[in-house]
């Protein structure tokens, strides 16, 4: 049978990164095929006909011919460009912290058209205005679930009994949450208490995303949230996030210095 090396796939662009003298490289979260990454040539020149599909953020059908190392760009049409990641820089940021889970987790050429529409939904909130903190820790307990790590939040992970101490003990390598009696057989080594209220918080938006709209919590409990998230997907991944330092530079400086200097600011993570 023949197959048409050419074919179209509905992509948002994660990452870009500069690839020899004037091409660009995309990480490409795709409908159809999953992660790809696909060579845009000559799109480092800033008159280049695919230089404008190059962005991160983009969101649109691209044309891959299949290629020994990557596929290459062939053609596009844009369906979306998010302006907010280009004018808010903890939105960048908090897209580039996805875009560095994905990347890092969702395997090449796997198709998983389900993923692909939430993290779409997701963008597109993130594109009317979400709170950055709150879409950032629906996004990562929704993608941490549909990779099979969603950690055990309100009930021991251990024994399963209900947890609702005002201090919870969390460890990843035991899968989550561990009750007072279980942490006196197994204390995992890599065990830190959280508030209740930032477990609450991730669990109700794993179960309903569209609270980010509505639910409410304490800034500090926020942080929690994102903080026992990242010490999750980094047992589970082996992997520092380059973006999540970003993050805390920028949480960090807002509460230190909240208005004058953010101007100068660490500069965004992924571009
Ligand atoms: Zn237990």
């Amino acid at each position: 049978m023949f197959l048409s090396r050419i074919a179209p796939v509905q992509a948002i662009v994660l990452r870009t990164a500069s690839w020899r003298e004037k091409d660009r490289l995309l990480v490409l979260l795709t409908k159809e095929r999953g992660k790809v990454f696909a060579l845009a040539q000559g799109a480092q020149v800033p008159q280049n006909r695919l230089a404008p599909a190059t962005q991160i953020g983009t969101i649109a059908a691209f044309w891959l011919a299949r290629a020994r190392e990557f596929d290459r760009v062939t053609d596009y049409r844009i369906e979306q460009l998010l302006t907010r990641i280009r004018r808010d820089a903890l939105a960048l940021t908090a897209f580039c912290i996805v875009s560095e889970l994905i990347e890092l987790t969702v395997p090449l050429e796997a198709n998983d058209e389900e993923m692909f529409n939430e993290v779409l939904w997701f963008v597109g909130r993130l594109e009317e205005g979400a709170s950055p903190t709150k879409w950032l820790v629906a996004i990562q307990i929704r993608l941490l679930w549909r990779l099979g790590w969603m950690p055990h939040l309100l009930s021991c992970s251990s024994c399963g009994s209900k947890l609702d101490k005002e201090q919870i003990a969390f460890a990843p390598s035991v899968g989550g949450s561990i009750c007072d009696r279980c942490q006196v057989s197994k204390m995992p080594a890599d065990v830190q208490f959280f508030h209740i209220a930032s477990l609450q918080a991730i669990y109700s938006l794993w179960q309903q995303p569209r609270l980010i709209e509505t639910i409410h919590l304490r800034p500090n409990l926020w942080q929690q949230a994102l903080i026992l998230l990242q010490n999750h997907w980094r047992y589970h991944t082996e992997a520092e996030s380059k973006a999540w330092k970003v993050w805390q530079q920028f949480t960090f400086a807002r509460i230190s210095q909240p208005v004058t200097r953010q101007g100068q600011l660490s500069p965004p993570p992924c571009r």
